[in-house]
């Protein structure tokens, strides 16, 4: 009997990598971090793991994350990654599966061979790449292949993408190297220059989950944040209100508003119109700041919401589309050279 190997498609995002395997949905969702020791460039954690050793680590081992503002920056530890994250879904060495890799649209053609690599290397026998707007439309139940024009906005750790789509495909695309991380850097930033506050990444991205908004929703809010202060070097707990870090926030959040803009103004009329009407929808776990729908309605005058799964929504459009898989490797195939195990391109 001939054994069905399992599909996987997946989500490498810059903050958050997500598995999802045909039959199952998603079984994999942990941070896109790895510990290496710089020396001996040995691999001691993948994901949550890893993410936890981020400024706990002895001095030759650091977590780093590979894929800083969507692009690769380190090409052997996104490999060492995504081979970890491919090993957890399918053990046997002699199961090939299929693959549909989800990438931010801002990346080169290089980066996206490099991708591709990667993954065959990881063990994938035909590698398909699916644009990052159009996986999270799908996800999110948004109606693509009509002829009528969707936006869409995916707002990661470290990319923010713009997208029109109409008829399955990418009509109008902006991509700005601009994320959840430079808010938390931003909110850092205020800490520093206002309060003298030093704090780490991680606090700074809870203080951004906390406290952080993009619209007035609610400003008298305060929060206790503790750090160290910067002239005496000792500890101390400073009160933050959430009006300070909206506006800390702001400028950085205009930076995507902008793009949005942009996108709205290069967009064809007609299907301009469409989009007055059905809104803007709002994915990435950037989109779960508070006020954000608020804001960009606010800023461009058309209706902004969330979408259902901010945060998966890529990922399970992406393992949907593994269904049919062979269409989404035709377009794939415009810049990757055809899988060798592939035999399912034949006419
Ligand atoms: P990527 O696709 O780049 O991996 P994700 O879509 O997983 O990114 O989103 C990660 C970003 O979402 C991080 O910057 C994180 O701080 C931010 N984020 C997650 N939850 C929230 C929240 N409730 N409010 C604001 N930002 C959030
Ligand atoms: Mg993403």
């Amino acid at each position: 009997m001939l054994r069905r190997t399992l599909d996987i498609a997946v989500d490498l995002g810059t903050a958050n990598t997500l598995v999802y395997v045909t039959g199952q949905g998603i079984v994999v969702s942990e941070p896109s971090v790895v510990a290496i020791d710089q020396a001996t460039r040995d691999v001691y954690a993948v994901g949550l793991e890893a993410k936890q050793m981020i400024g706990r680590t002895p001095a030759t081992i650091s977590a780093v994350r590979p894929l800083r503002h969507g692009v690769i920056a380190d090409f052997e530890v996104t490999e060492q990654m995504l081979r970890y994250f491919l090993g957890r879904v399918h053990r046997s060495r002699f199961a090939h599966p299929r693959l549909v890799l989800c990438a931010p649209s801002g990346i080169t053609d290089v980066e996206r061979r490099a991708l591709v690599e990667a993954s065959s290397a990881a063990g994938a026998s035909a590698v398909a790449l699916i644009e990052e707007p159009v996986a999270a439309a799908i996800g999110s139940d948004l109606p693509v292949g009509e002829p009528s024009a969707t936006m869409i906005v995916d707002i990661g750790g470290g990319t923010s993408e713009v997208a029109v789509i109409s008829m399955g495909g990418v009509v109008c695309l902006e991509s700005v190297r601009v994320g959840g991380y430079d808010l938390d850097e931003a909110a850092a930033l205020h800490l520093r220059t206002r309060h003298r506050l030093a704090t780490g990444t991680e606090t700074a991205e809870k203080l951004k989950i906390e406290l952080g908004s993009a619209w007035p929703v609610y400003d008298e809010r305060v929060v206790e944040v503790r750090g160290r202060d910067m002239a005496s070097g000792l500890p101390v707990a400073v009160a933050i209100s959430a009006r300070e870090i909206r506006e800390a926030l702001a400028p950085t959040l205009n930076q995507i508003v902008l793009a949005i803009k942009r996108t709205l103004e290069a967009t064809p009329p007609e299907l301009a119109g469409d989009i007055t009407s059905s809104g803007i929808n709002l994915a990435g776990g950037g989109s779960l700041l508070e006020g954000l729908p608020e804001l960009v309605t606010a800023e461009t005058g058309v209706d902004a919401v969330r979408v259902a799964e901010p945060l998966t929504c890529v990922a399970e459009g992406a393992g949907r589309s593994l269904e049919d898989f062979d269409t989404v490797l035709k377009a794939t195939r415009s810049w990757t050279s055809a899988p060798r195990r592939a035999a399912t391109t034949h006419t």
